[in-house]
């Protein structure tokens, strides 16, 4: 029933043929190193296509094997001391570092080729619309999809913080992958490992959050599965901060708290200093690097899972609104959309080539969601005047003269961006509507009376007919 009310309830994702074609895809040759990460990570992916996971014939299995302990949670030390809110940088979406390797012994590589099988097995069976929406959707969630999907998500977040893998040790190799470490320059193959790690432990991610942000679409269950999921025991300090899904969504999206989208492009391997990704941008404006294109993927797969999980869901809202999501991409999406035309500050729609234009379009699309179904929210965004005309901007889809695009328009005002707009006029807002508001919200009233005239005069016709 709540599902039927709504007319949006889909993934509106961003299909412009720019955004298709921005070359996400890593720039090798530059260096000997990027063409030897490139090699190794191509040599990897292959072997996990090859190497056979046995015991695994039906769909329960598969998704329980997905969502069981990363290698090294199953040795994982008891040391961890990782406290996302006191960070001051990216932490590393890698939990390979709490391993002790002279007490436990694992190839490094190894582990690397069980996260690609991981990665090749999500998006065999979870990695696109047809197979996680409908009845496919129904038949994953009910083999514990959401929830595997979830505990990878959760894996790969423990003792993230620690982005000094001093304590990786590369010695340790197994027979079957020793001949690929090069005799001639230890530290850098230990560069190149540390960095195809990484890359490939984020690759994870993306994959896991991709489906889920599928899965979320258009399904209630599926999204009461991510609020209902509890993470598996682990003595981190990371897990007291997150009891179920939706605090998990939240602590990916903390994890970028004071980036704008165009410092997480232009990341640098082992450069997750704040300071450090603001100079960066300043120096080498739109330099978008490898890591970076990685990072933005994974940040806009995340707030896709927000925006359809926040999607007409009451209890989902709150709970991101209690875990402190709205500060957040509030940040996110007026620190990276806010500049000067004309010499007036205002608010800008990234354009189609942009590579966050997504990810803006999915912040702006959860705090409208969660305005429509929390008032409290609503009543926090009806404050800032900035981002109401940044939000009725992302809405309208143009720049152009608003109020005549609102004027003509005959689309129903989404019930979220009402509310903000109805608590601006009850007095939210210090100094009240201003005339683009004004205009949006009698353009609504005057269109609801309408349709609601038309609906009468169909009900008389066929009472009389
Ligand atoms: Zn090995």
């Amino acid at each position: 029933m709540k599902e039927k009310m709504v007319d949006d309830d889909d993934d509106d994702d961003d299909k412009t043929i720019d955004f298709i074609n921005f070359n996400w895809e890593p720039n090798y040759g530059d260096d000997q190193h990027d063409v030897d990460h490139h090699h190794l990570s191509e040599t990897l992916h292959r072997l996990a296509m090859v190497e056979k996971m046995s015991g695994m014939d039906d769909l329960h299995s598969i998704i329980q094997w997905i969502g069981s302990p990363l290698l090294c949670q199953l040795f994982e030390e008891k040391e961890s001391n990782a406290n996302l809110t006191e960070q001051s940088s990216i932490p590393e979406i890698n939990e390979f570092s709490n391993v002790n390797s002279s007490d436990n012994y694992t190839c490094i590589l190894c582990y690397i080729i069980t996260l690609h099988q991981r990665i090749n097995t999500v998006q065999n069976y979870m990695g696109t619309m047809a197979q996680c929406r409908g009845t496919g959707g129904d038949i994953l969630r009910e083999a514990g999809a959401i929830s595997a999907l979830l505990n990878v998500v959760w894996y790969l977040m423990l003792n993230s913080n620690d982005d000094d893998c001093s304590r990786l040790d590369f010695n340790c190799m197994c027979n079957d992958h020793l001949h690929l470490r090069k005799n001639d320059d230890s530290t850098s193959f230990d560069d190149i490992v540390t960095n195809v790690l990484q890359m490939t432990a984020i690759h994870l991610a993306t994959s896991c959050l991709g489906s889920l942000r599928d899965l979320a679409c258009g399904s209630a269950l599926n999204r009461s599965a991510i609020l209902i999921w509890t993470p598996p025991p682990s003595c981190s300090n990371v897990s007291c901060m997150i009891v179920n899904g939706v605090h998990l969504l939240c602590e990916y999206v903390a994890r970028y708290d004071g980036y704008k989208f165009e410092d997480i492009l232009s990341m640098k391997q082992g450069e997750f200093d704040t300071t450090r990704a603001a100079e960066a941008t300043i120096d080498c404006l739109a330099t978008y690097t490898d890591r970076g294109k990685k990072e933005i993927r994974m940040l806009t797969n995340v707030l896709g899972v927000v925006r359809n999980t926040s999607h007409s869901t009451p209890d989902v809202c709150q709970e991101m609104f209690k875990h402190g999501i709205v500060y957040r991409l509030v940040r996110l999406l007026l620190t990276s959309s806010s500049g000067s035309r004309n010499g007036q500050a205002t608010t800008l729609l990234p354009d189609v080539s942009c590579p966050w234009r997504e990810a803006s379009f999915r912040t702006a699309g959860s705090l409208i969601n969660l305005a429509e179904k929390c008032p409290d929210v609503a009543s926090l965004l009806a404050t800032n005047r900035q981002l109401i005309l940044c939000l009725l901007e992302f809405w309208g889809g143009s720049t152009a003269n608003v109020i005549d695009k609102f004027k003509t328009s005959s689309r129903a005002l989404h019930l979220g961006l009402a509310a903000i707009l109805n608590a601006a006029a009850d007095g939210g807002l210090v100094g009240g509507l201003d005339e683009v508001m004004t205009c949006v919200l009698k353009n609504e009233t005057i269109r609801r009376t309408g349709a609601q005239k038309r609906e009468d005069e169909r009900k008389r016709g066929q009472n009389s007919a």
